[in-house]
């Protein structure tokens, strides 16, 4: 012990009067790196701490603060110069580079403010935030054991959790936390890839497997077959529901009929479970039926089954629950939503593979994705690639023979792990029930008003859709003929237009501080189209498309009185455009 404190002792440079230039620069330095004892005046653990109280001084206060960072509404970046930039010549210092930090947080959307509703954005929680930045400290690397030592226990148990929710044998199964939702799906492809066409290891992909997913699946599908090198061409769309969005089973079976006709492997089928803003839910055990039903042809290994879950997933956690007792007591309009869902997502028992992004329904920070498989022998000696010459097995888990990536952070199985350490089943349940209480609220308020419709009230998801129509028109008379007749759409594409302006006019209004009722307005989004007319089921007419104000009440700061508020200043808003 005592030989260790006097070897580093001499290595350590005191600078003197000769001492090199490099060995004071060297010297000043110690102060900004942490020290690597205890007890030591270390600058980290101060850094850190004023770093977040002077990063909470951009919050607004309590009562009538905008739902972004700071006063400054602009984006400030000077983007014909920025990139004309060259390392200083001169050493600054750690606290002046942390408060250029702090000066780009100027302006962020604030995620956990109760105005903050555009999207599946939820704030991250505490222990989820502190789990990721510790993980920052000391770097684990969850490549293998040596370097991430008992670190690794979070994606083992992350792993073991996720498939026990999903019903599977979670000895067997496994997860990988990887970089986003696109990042499982890209994982799940390697997977089909290298099960259905073996010889594509070494020869790369000489064949047009097919990969199956539905209309609504999400646009990452497209950075997956583009980058993999399987090619966009080979996705093919299956119809949805007009209604529920979901997967049309018998286009499903026609597709995989005709595959097998023509000898065409398939890769793999992917349900979509939960879509952004309608919530579909593709049906897993159908899908599983006409797979087992429509085998691929001889030489080619098995379709993969992938669930992309990432939004959905987390509706899991009802597992379980009592829905005749309903011990949380969630209203009795809000339970069947509840069990709609949880009865959606339990399909996942019948998947390879499904995908959980934490950072959108599990409320933590960005990136921590796990893709989640159930077979752990098979997806993990599929993909390896043997042992690294110059990294000795530690442990007896060393992802790093088949990641995608070689180091891997443990930020994002931190944050994930502490979650699911944290809500428990409770927690989780809460959390989402508590979501869906403002939205119903939201839906009855709007129900209330002559002058706008819900248009997605038999959707069981998180955010709500509404149209608002001119002062004096019945919305819900007027949007069913828009919806459902030919006739009304001129109509139809005008009140787009006015949907498309209230929302211009609304992200204005969030940008500049306009008050209503004496409280800033909301940070909202809208969509240019999330489903078509009756009359253009097959999308054909690019304006037949159905425009709608968003709204997705995600934190766990926001209320009924927060719900009211954003109605008046959609009216408000709808008011300005109409009168100029
Ligand atoms: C968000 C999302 C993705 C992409 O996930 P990222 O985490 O943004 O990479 C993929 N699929 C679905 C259904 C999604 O909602």
């Amino acid at each position: 012990m005592s030989n260790k404190i006097s070897e580093h002792q001499t290595l350590e440079i005191i600078p003197t009067q000769t001492a090199p230039q490099w060995a004071k620069f060297r010297k000043e330095m110690l102060k900004s790196f942490p020290s690597p004892y205890r007890g030591e005046k270390d600058s980290l653990a101060d850094g850190i701490n004023i770093a977040v109280r002077e990063l909470d001084k951009l919050k607004p206060e309590k009562n009538g603060g905008s739902a972004f960072l700071g006063t400054n509404p602009a984006l400030t970046i000077d983007f014909d110069n920025v990139k004309n930039s060259f390392l200083n010549p001169k050493m600054s210092s750690s606290e002046e580079v942390i408060k250029q930090v702090i000066k780009l947080f100027e302006g962020l959307p604030n995620w956990g403010h109760p105005l903050t509703m555009n999207n599946v954005n939820p704030q991250g929680n505490t222990a989820a935030i502190i789990a990721a930045i510790l993980s920052e400290i000391f770097a684990p690397n969850i490549l293998e054991g040596e370097y991430a030592w008992n670190i690794h226990q979070a994606e083992l148990e992350s792993g073991g959790i996720l498939a026990n929710l999903a019903g599977w044998e979670s000895k067997k199964a496994g997860c990988v936390y990887t970089y986003g939702g696109s990042g499982c799906w890209t994982y799940h492809l390697k997977y089909a890839l290298t099960r259905v066409l073996p010889d594509s290891r070494n020869r790369g992909i000489r064949t047009d497997a097919k990969v199956i997913c539905s209309q609504q699946a999400h646009y990452t599908m497209l950075n997956s077959t583009d980058w993999s090198g399987l090619g966009m061409d080979n996705i093919i769309r299956i119809k949805t529901d007009i209604e529920t969005n979901a997967m049309d089973t018998k286009h499903l079976e026609e597709v995989l009929k005709d595959c097998v006709a023509k000898k065409i492997p398939v890769a793999s089928v992917v349900c979509t479970m939960g879509t952004t803003d309608a919530n579909a839910f593709d049906s897993v055990e159908e899908v599983r039926k006409l797979m087992d039903k429509y085998p691929n042809p001889k030489g080619y290994g098995k379709t993969l089954l992938y669930c992309d879950s990432v939004i959905g997933w987390s509706w899991i956690v009802f597992k379980n629950y009592d829905f005749k007792k309903n011990p949380l007591g969630f209203s009795n309009e809000v339970l069947p939503y509840i069990e709609k869902n949880y009865n959606a997502i339990k399909g996942i028992f019948y998947a390879d593979a499904f995908g959980v992004d934490f950072h959108k329904t599990g409320f933590s920070p960005y990136i921590s994705s796990a893709f989640v498989y159930k077979d752990a022998k098979e997806f993990e000696s599929l993909l390896s690639r043997g042992q690294s010459a110059y990294l000795q097995p530690r442990s007896p888990y060393n992802p790093l023979n088949y990641t995608l990536e070689v180091s891997r952070a443990a930020t994002g199985s931190l944050a994930g792990w502490a979650t699911l350490k944290f809500f428990g089943h409770e927690g989780f349940q809460s959390i989402l029930g508590g979501i869906l209480e403002n939205k119903v609220y939201l839906k009855n308020q709007i129900a209330k008003k002559s002058e706008m419709v819900c248009v997605n009230p038999s959707d069981y998801g998180l955010v709500t859709l509404l149209r608002i129509y001119p002062e004096g028109i019945d919305a819900k008379v007027q949007f069913e003929k828009e919806l459902c007749d030919k006739n009304f759409r001129e109509d139809l594409i005008r009140h787009n237009k006015l949907t498309h302006d209230i929302g211009d006019k609304l992200f204005e209004w969030f940008r500049s501080g306009k008050k209503i009722n004496g409280q800033c307005t909301p940070c909202l989004s809208f969509s240019t189209g999330f489903r078509s007319a009756e009359y253009n089921r097959d999308m054909e007419d690019k304006e037949a498309l159905i425009y709608a104000t968003k709204m997705f009440p995600m934190n766990v700061h926001i209320t009924p009185e927060v719900m009211d508020h954003v109605l008046d200043c959609i009216i408000a808003a709808r008011d300005e455009v109409m009168n100029h």
